[in-house]
């Protein structure tokens, strides 16, 4: 693979970092299923950096390249799911540890974390860390030596400032992790802005068509401690990505920057057209200038505020989710980042949680955004 790293994220997306089939002279890389791989007569590996599928393979390679030239990073690791990525890098953690986890974030992460940290006697402590004050309290009276933040949140859309986390972070001799998934590689850079690590599921919008499940961890710092520690992991305990998977990763990321572009396109018309809608008592998306987050968002984004939207719809549960069983075009189903429209109601999947009843969380896809704003006008007549 040349190195193409200086070129731009269009660029090194559409051409997956320069990877072609020099063998067939296919101009996409091969799909290799093989777990093990030959030695020669003198019991020497054909290829030293091939020798069994839970090591490592060529595709995998290829696709943890793209995302680390995309993500500007030195390092990258694919895992099975972004919950294997989370849950590989807190499993570094020392029983009797403390770590921070922001507060209402992704449900799945939050259960996990419980769960592990009881499990493991580690001091587990949530803050809301969009409230800078409040985050930074927090750091410095608990210190805790991992902390995970989610920018964009979901499904609240809450905006933390990335440089400012970092720092308080820092401060108390901590780690920051960034689970950026809704925003992908392209619409923000939490390494540059001071994170440790970066997250995604990259179920979502890196891989963007529904039909992966893959989860990615990205660094600058590839020789600390945390980081052997998680490589260390994936390779001995065998949460790796089979090659099928990253082989759709690498197809799917081609068109990354042009789909983050035109989701997010769509979603700013969409919470446009929602914020003035009389059915609808408030929207939750960064991009709007009346949310709280919009500045700091504005600052630490780059391209568009992505395709993640929560709406509250006027009336409480029934009224959403009447809308919700209304709408012809939105597939109701969880997720997002997929190139076709989805609308959740999150209540009904976490009651307990202290999400508003009303809230259709929507992931905008890359339809015609006429076409959207029409079954949502019809959905939400009464
Ligand atoms: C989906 C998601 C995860 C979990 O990723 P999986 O690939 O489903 O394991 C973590 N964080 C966020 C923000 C997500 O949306």
């Amino acid at each position: 693979m040349s190195d193409t790293s200086r070129l731009n994220q269009a660029t090194i997306a559409a051409q997956a970092a320069g990877a072609v089939d020099p063998q067939s002279g296919g101009v996409v890389p091969p799909l290799q299923m093989a777990t093990t791989y030959l030695r020669d007569a003198q019991y020497q590996p054909l290829r030293p950096d091939n020798i069994y599928l839970r090591d490592q393979s060529d595709i995998v390679r290829v696709a943890e390249t793209v995302l680390a030239q995309l993500e500007g990073a030195a390092e990258t690791l694919l895992f099975p799911s972004g919950m294997a990525a989370i849950a590989a890098a807190f499993r570094t953690v020392p029983n009797g540890g403390c770590v921070l986890v922001q507060s209402q974030i992704y449900w799945g992460t939050t259960k996990w974390l419980r769960d592990f940290c009881t499990r493991r006697g580690i001091e587990l402590h949530e803050v809301e860390a969009s409230d800078a004050a409040a985050f930074e309290a927090a750091c410095a009276v608990h210190k805790p030596s991992l902390v995970l933040i989610e920018t964009p949140s979901n499904p609240w859309l809450r905006i933390t400032d990335l440089e400012a986390a970092a720092k308080a972070v820092h401060a108390v001799g901590g780690l920051l992790m960034v689970d950026s998934t809704a925003a992908t590689p392209v619409l923000q850079k939490p390494l540059a802005a001071g994170a440790d690590i970066v997250m995604h599921s990259a179920t979502k919008g890196i891989n963007g068509h529904s039909d992966v499940l893959a989860g990615v961890l990205a660094t600058n710092d590839t020789e600390a401690q945390i980081w052997t520690d998680i490589k260390a992991d994936r390779h001995d305990a065998g949460a790796v990505i089979g090659p099928f998977e990253a082989w759709l990763l690498v197809r799917g990321m081609r068109t990354l920057p042009l789909r983050m572009r035109e989701m997010s396109r769509n979603a700013q018309a969409l919470a446009e057209f929602l914020d003035q809608h009389d059915q609808v008592e408030a929207v939750l998306y960064p991009g709007l200038p009346a949310h709280p987050g919009h500045d700091i968002a504005t600052r630490q984004m780059n391209g568009g505020f992505g395709p993640l939207l929560s709406f509250i719809v006027k009336g409480g549960a029934d009224a959403a989710l009447a809308v919700a069983g209304k709408l012809a075009l939105f597939h109701r189903a969880t997720s997002l980042g997929g190139v076709e429209s989805l609308v959740e109601h999150r209540h009904t999947i976490e009651p307990h949680t202290g999400i508003p009843e009303g809230l259709l969380r929507v992931s905008v896809g890359i339809e015609d955004v006429e076409d959207l704003k029409a079954d949502l006008i019809q959905a939400l007549a009464v």
